[in-house]
């Protein structure tokens, strides 16, 4: 397998990051693709198959953990299980790009652990669980219940951020683009 760069953005849900990685991958210069994830929540109606995500049945996931087809995979919120699968990484690196990751905490961690050298983990910080919350609800995609279980995980995922290559704060979306642009340009030159 011929072997390209990482980019990790990981960060507690609703701290911007998917923003900020859409941004990047309009950079046509820096040369990204972004890391479909297979993920098994039911899809929302905003979003596209083979886009943003491979929307796959429990029992397909469930298929592909016993094919060894993940990089990584986790069941991210009760019964919703998100995963990397290699191929995505090998069509990515075919192509000459690096992947760029929007993945949780755990996952995250999990890639740089399995490919120290190439990959950059980049920790998204919100300016504050309380702001946090309030974008998850402006989004109006989740149910209460839900909503409470993103915030009980966010500050759970808080306490991985020093692990992380390096923290980029969201507090201000227009500087967290730019300090991103930085980091990932410096990285994959
Ligand atoms: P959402 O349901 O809001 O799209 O994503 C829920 C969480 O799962 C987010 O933190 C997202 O980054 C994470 N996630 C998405 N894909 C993957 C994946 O392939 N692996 C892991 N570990 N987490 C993922």
């Amino acid at each position: 397998m011929e072997k390209g760069k990482l980019i990790v953005f990981s960060a507690p849900s609703g701290s911007g990051k998917t923003t900020i990685v859409r941004h990047l991958l309009q950079q046509e210069e820096l040369k990204l693709d972004f890391s479909i994830s297979a993920a098994s929540r039911n899809k929302r109606p905003n979003e596209v198959h083979g886009k943003d995500y491979y929307f796959i049945s429990a029992n397909e996931f469930k298929s592909h953990i016993e094919n060894n087809d993940f990089v990584e995979w986790e069941e991210v919120y009760t019964n919703n299980f998100y995963g990397t699968l290699k191929s995505e990484l090998e069509r990515i690196w075919a192509q000459g790009k690096s992947v760029i990751f929007d993945i949780d905490v755990i996952g995250g961690l999990n890639i740089k652990k399995q490919f120290p050298e190439q990959t950059l983990a980049i920790f998204v910080q919100p300016p504050s669980i309380e702001e946090m919350e309030r974008r998850l609800r402006g989004r109006q995609t989740e149910t209460e219940e839900k909503i409470k279980e993103r915030v009980a995980k966010a500050e759970k995922e808080m306490q991985y951020k020093t692990d992380f290559d390096t923290i980029l704060i969201n507090d201000d979306l227009d500087v967290a683009k730019v300090d991103a642009y930085k980091l990932v340009s410096d990285f994959v030159k």
